[in-house]
């Protein structure tokens, strides 16, 4: 059974949640928002107008924000995507298409994939 971390948005089939080792996660239902992936900028972009595309109600995170971002260069900017429980498997195999290369910071979702 998969549970929900409330905390780590993060949905996990292991005893505890991989990132914060809570124990209190829930049984993941529906409408849990749960993180998806987290991408430069210019992959968000990308992996936004796909998720648009399949009809994936999604929402983002900057890391940064904008003060941030003039300062180290627009591309240094990291997003942080969530998407519905529900979406999960299917934004998460748009996103292995999209990104066959794995990428050098694991992010969760890349960690549990392999
Ligand atoms: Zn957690």
């Amino acid at each position: 059974m998969e549970l929900y971390c409330k905390d780590c948005k993060l949905v996990y089939s292991t005893p505890r949640c991989p990132a914060c080792g809570g124990k209190r996660g829930t049984p993941a239902c529906g409408d849990d928002i749960c993180f998806l992936t987290e991408r430069e900028q210019l992959w968000a972009e990308m992996l936004e107008d796909v998720l648009r595309q399949n009809g994936i109600p999604y929402i983002f995170k900057n890391r940064y924000g904008r003060g941030i971002t003039v300062t180290l260069g627009f591309g240094a900017e990291r997003v942080s995507f969530y998407v519905k429980y529900r979406d999960l498997a299917r934004a998460q195999s748009i996103v292995e298409e999209l990104f066959e290369a794995p990428a050098d910071e694991n992010s969760f979702s890349e960690e549990t994939h392999r």
